[in-house]
């Protein structure tokens, strides 16, 4: 249920309302927004109901919310969510792009990854120190001196740092070096890795799992809200079906549904969701085209040499071609590209 309170309701009537839920052995969620203060209320209807909180001159109304995701959902918080990382605003005009390579593979490989991707406007490093491959004889990733890598290369470029956790045993060593968490499309349903960075206090990107429907989705992105993690990120990186010309199927009708269905920023990977390098640039812009808050992007200094997604990754050259369309295209929306000053 959602309890909507009047504009101008004060912190004691807010109080009060949660504590009457709270005694009853409700969960209580806060949206406080620039309109309205709405709250969250989880468990027993019928419990919500007795209270009778619509008698308090101060609730506007109390509402079922009928779908299964709550706090996810626009009902909750009207408003988008935007999301402050690193001095970076995630959510609001500007659309930011994180890139960088599919895996962290040395330091010079990652620095000099950095440095170019800063170069054409990129806000975010990405790349993974923990890698989900599908066969356990490839490259596992460097783990905890990867993570270095990309702090140091944060330090030396101001590039806030994107990496992938897989275990819930590793949330707060990567936490401890990453800006966000990517939860990777394998992972969507590891329920016990979402609790856990639930409560890492960083944000999150939640990848689609390749055969989830959009509500799975959604309740996947439930689990880290109702943990208390409210700086939740969607992130469409492409999905099975039965074309196998591209390595996935990009399906960035999920980008206009997200932003219907919810509040929270929608990012796309046109990296996983096509496979191939020269499909990237094409569906980058197609997805901002589309709404979407920004980009995950996979960028190699040598694509031909990389150990993971080369056949996917962009060069610097190609990437920074791919960042000069997208800012004009960023202008043409009424947005922006992050860092355009500097490129
Ligand atoms: C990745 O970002 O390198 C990755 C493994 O992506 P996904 O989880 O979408 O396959
Ligand atoms: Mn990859």
């Amino acid at each position: 249920m959602i309890i909507v309170l009047k504009r101008g309701s004060t912190v004691e009537q807010i109080e009060e309302v949660s504590t009457r839920l709270t005694e009853e052995g409700l969960k209580v969620h806060l949206s406080q927004g620039v309109e309205k203060t709405i709250m969250g209320a989880i468990g027993d209807r019928q419990k919500i109901e007795s209270l009778d909180l619509e008698a308090l001159p101060w609730v506007e109304k109390v509402v079922p919310i009928l779908a299964p995701y709550k706090l996810v959902s626009r009902e909750f918080h009207p408003a988008d969510t935007i999301i402050r990382v690193g001095g970076q605003e995630i959510g609001g005009q500007t659309v930011h792009v994180m890139a960088g390579p599919c895996a962290v593979e040395s330091r010079a490989q990652i620095m000099e990854t950095a440095l170019a991707v800063r170069e054409s406007g990129a806000t975010f490093l990405r790349g993974g120190a923990f890698k989900p491959r599908t066969s356990p004889y490839s490259f596992q990733g460097l783990e905890e001196e990867g993570l270095r890598y990309l702090a140091e290369a944060r330090d030396k470029t101001g590039l806030l740092v994107i990496t992938e956790v897989i275990d819930a045993r590793d949330v707060d060593l990567v936490a401890h070096y990453s800006d966000i968490l990517q939860i990777g499309a394998r992972n969507m349903q590891n329920f016990i890795l979402l609790k856990e960075v639930a409560k890492s206090g960083k944000p999150v990107l939640l990848k689609r799992g390749p055969s989830a429907t959009l509500e799975e989705w959604m309740m996947a992105a439930e689990y880290i809200m109702d943990g208390g993690n409210y700086q939740v990120m969607f992130c469409e990186r492409g999905i099975r079906t039965f074309e196998s010309y591209t390595r996935n199927t990009l399906d960035l009708s999920m980008v206009p549904a997200l932003h219907a269905l919810s509040h929270l920023p929608v990012i796309v990977d046109p990296s996983h969701g096509t496979g191939k390098w020269h499909l990237v640039h094409p569906m980058a812009k197609a997805a901002l085209a589309a709404g979407a808050d920004g980009l995950i992007v996979e960028v190699h200094p040598h694509p031909e040499k990389a150990v993971s997604d080369g056949k996917q990754s962009l060069t610097p050259e190609r990437f920074q071609s791919m960042m000069h369309d997208l800012s004009r295209l960023a202008h043409a929306l009424d947005r922006k590209l992050g860092e355009e000053s500097s490129f």
